[in-house]
């Protein structure tokens, strides 16, 4: 298809306000998808992302619209709805000329949505202001269009209105696309460069790469290269996805389409990158390249040690199809054998939880998330702590903490409850804006830590779930932070240390010692509990004695019970963990670990 004829958009939308549906009813009207192989959500593939309404891996599909009798070649690219993939949205809409922005007409955008609008307008796309769900009775497009109007610099008349459901508006927002999005410009006959947005790894055909080309022509059965580390692949196959695969001869300026090299792990096929010709290649990448950064990191164990062997495999797999992943080996005395894993957010790291334990069939307990801080010692050496528990010991001169910009939109009567909460978890308010008369935009410069630790739960409760936060972090800032150890008889367990403020400290020195207290049965002899910051105490508990011992119970009387008793006890045991000379049951450590 001649670049002139082609048009490039996604959707920018926030979580159920109807992406999924609107994208459905496009493929439907365009005759890409007949009704009979329609089914719901056609493009949602994943299973967790089905059941939780989310978007993880981005897609491309191509649709014909005719207008004015002209052939046109659409394609729509799915983003990321999530802070966790601000990097993966920007890619998607850098392959774009122009964004959909869809809002459901009874809720009104979120700052989510916002924050990928802006993104899209920082990328100079044009962008289409849709209020969706018209056929709801709640809906309210007046107010709400005189809202994202305002955003977008359009008059309120201007914001289109649509029901994905019904299909009431979609045809003219089609036509729409085609009229007011510029066709994309590429040099032709220049060397080949073509972005790499998605990759997704394929059980059968191996990694399928997405990608936006922008000058030049990918043919098939050429060798690429992989500008980022001239890595250089066999191309095996080549086309469009409309919407199953059909290869093609070839991709020119402006297309969008899929390649498959045989490679088997995404990491090979980076989003973001530039793929060339390997001969007579470009000489210059497209503009944006870089590595995704785990800003998270939780430790992952298996509960029954003998999984541990599964845990590794099913990490190896998931890895095959998530370049942000990464994760290596960790023994802690409490928890025993696992890995420290690094995520994009939190909701990365729930997601690969959930897929280990529900596709892989693992029981998993996990430490609570924590982020990369940098510690300069008294003598200058710099270290950087990735788990509480290797916090150097020493003389520390400063510590560093990631910082994010967040971003928070909530209807204008909870402005005081959400202020408490910043000013609680260190914010600094940069800014405070009215959307309309009754909904607010608060800026806050917030530390990562305290977002990870349980922000956006008590957002959301003091606001009855009204608030949405996007956050992306940016720099670091030196702060009064403090390693709190938990000693039971004076040996610490690992698990529990955690980088806390100082101001803090205490609070979750009694928190947690009030919390292994209740858990931890009582031995043979008393067990202090300390919260400790070095070798300061700053918080005790005492587990009592106890004196009897399991057979007491029996009044040396019936054997086999005895015997019974001994058996259980022994198999209790097993379950058992040892800090010193101090026996904790596994479940202690799950249900300390566990929040409430
Ligand atoms: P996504 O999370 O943005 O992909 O949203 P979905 O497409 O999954 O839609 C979220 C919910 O809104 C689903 O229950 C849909 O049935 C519903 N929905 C989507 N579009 C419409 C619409 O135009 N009208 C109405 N009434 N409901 C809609
Ligand atoms: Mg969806």
């Amino acid at each position: 298809t001649p670049s002139e004829r082609i048009r490039n958009f996604c959707i920018i939308a926030h979580i159920d306000h109807g992406k999924s549906t609107l994208a459905d009813r496009m493929l439907q009207l365009t005759g890409v998808v007949d009704e009979r192989a329609m089914r719901a959500q056609y493009l949602d593939r994943m299973d967790i992302e089905r059941e939780r309404g989310i978007t993880v891996k981005s897609q491309a599909v191509r649709m014909p619209w005719q207008v004015d009798g002209v052939n046109y070649a659409l394609n729509m690219i799915d983003t990321p709805g999530h802070v966790d993939f601000t990097y993966e949205v920007s890619r998607s809409l850098a392959a774009c000329e122009g964004a959909i922005l869809l809002v459901d007409a009874a809720q009104g955008i979120e700052a989510q949505t916002l924050a990928n609008l802006y993104l899209a307008m920082e990328n100079d796309l044009t962008i289409i202001p849709v209020l969706n769900k018209i056929d709801l009775p709640g809906a309210d497009p007046e107010k709400y269009a005189a809202e994202i109007g305002s955003l977008v610099g359009v008059a309120p008349e201007d914001v289109l209105r649509v029901s994905g459901k019904t299909g009431v508006g979609v045809p003219e927002l089609l036509d729409h696309v085609v009229r007011t999005l510029p066709a994309p410009v590429g040099n032709a006959d220049g060397p080949c460069r073509a972005m790499i947005f998605d990759s997704v790894y394929d059980t059968y055909r191996g990694v399928v790469t997405y990608v936006r080309v922008f000058d030049g022509e990918l043919s098939p059965r050429e060798r690429i290269e992989m500008m980022s580390t001239g890595a250089v692949h066999d191309l095996l196959e080549i086309g469009v996805i409309s919407p199953e695969p059909v290869p093609t001869k070839g991709l020119g300026p402006g297309e969008v389409g899929y390649l498959i090299t045989g490679v088997k792990d995404v990491r090979q096929s980076k989003v973001g990158d530039t793929v060339t010709s390997a001969r007579r290649g470009a000489t210059e990448a497209l503009a944006g390249y870089s590595d995704p950064k785990p800003m998270v990191f939780s430790g992952l164990f298996p509960i029954d040690g003998s999984d541990y062997p599964a845990l590794r495999d099913a990490l190896d797999k998931l890895k095959l199809n998530d370049a942000a992943l990464n994760y290596e080996p960790e023994t802690s005395t409490a928890l025993g054998f696992g890995f420290r894993v690094g995520f994009l957010g939190l909701l990365h790291l729930e997601i690969i939880r959930e897929r280990l334990e529900r596709e892989f069939d693992l029981d998993l307990i996990a430490t609570a998330p924590s982020v990369i801080y940098h510690v300069t010692m008294e003598d200058g050496t710099e270290v950087g702590v990735y788990n509480p528990s290797d916090f150097p010991e020493g003389k520390v001169r400063e510590i560093r903490e990631p910082v994010t910009r967040a971003t928070i939109l909530a209807p204008a009567e909870y402005i005081g409850a959400i202020m408490e909460l910043c000013q609680s978890k260190r914010g600094q308010l940069q800014g405070m804006d009215y959307l309309s008369e009754d909904r607010v935009e608060l800026r806050y410069i917030l530390p990562l830590a305290e977002i990870v630790f349980d922000f956006f739960d008590q957002l959301k409760s003091r606001t009855k779930g009204y608030a949405s936060l996007d956050y992306e972090v940016e720099g670091e800032q030196a702060a009064d932070l403090v390693k709190v150890d938990m000693l039971l008889q004076g040996e610490p367990v690992d698990a529990f240390s955690a980088v806390v403020h100082r101001d803090r400290a205490y609070g979750y020195g009694v928190e947690m010692a009030g919390k292994l207290k209740n858990l931890i049965p009582r031995q043979q002899f008393e067990v202090p509990i300390q919260a400790a910051i070095g070798a300061r105490i700053i918080a005790r508990e005492n587990i009592r004695a106890m004196r009897k011992d399991v057979l007491s119970k029996c009044y040396g009387g019936d054997i086999s019970r005895k015997r019974k008793l001994l058996e259980k006890q022994k198999e209790g045991k097993k379950r058992m963990k040892n800090i010193g000379s101090v026996e904790v049951p596994q479940e202690a450590f799950i249900a300390a670990l566990s929040s409430d």
